[in-house]
């Protein structure tokens, strides 16, 4: 279940968490950097085909959606995963959670203006 998480100087706003969307099931993420809201899709057979180990060799596909643009990202496993950037500030590294978007809690800080002012806002039932 996702919780939203809005900074009360900049209003910058973030979802987090897996849910199910239109097309299948859905990740909330951000930029690190400048704290724009992004999107995450796989379809539900890839999201439950993840919960078999015998699985984990097929490749994966997801659809990573900005505010600007829908990209296929594919991810083979044994190799690195592809480099992404953020549609706002640009800001480039590894698809995952180490890179420059994602679902990391912020523990309280904006990723916008970096002030200790992020609070939680509200959690969103689906
Ligand atoms: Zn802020
Ligand atoms: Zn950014």
């Amino acid at each position: 279940m996702p919780f939203s998480y809005q900074c009360s100087d900049c209003k910058c706003l973030i979802a987090l968490g897996s849910y199910h969307s239109v097309t299948g099931q859905a990740v909330g993420l951000y930029c690190r950097h400048c704290g724009t809201y992004h999107r995450l899709e796989e379809t539900i057979q890839q999201y439950f085909e993840a919960w078999s180990a015998e699985k984990n060799t097929a490749k994966k596909s997801y659809h990573l959606i900005g505010p600007k643009s829908d990209r296929l990202i594919t991810l083979t496993p044994g190799e690195a995963a592809p480099l992404i950037s953020c549609e706002n500030c640009k800001a480039e590294g590894p698809f995952g959670p180490s890179g420059p978007i994602t679902d990391e809690d912020p523990r309280g800080i904006c990723p916008r203006c970096k002030q200790a002012t992020m609070k939680r806002s509200g959690e969103w039932i689906t």
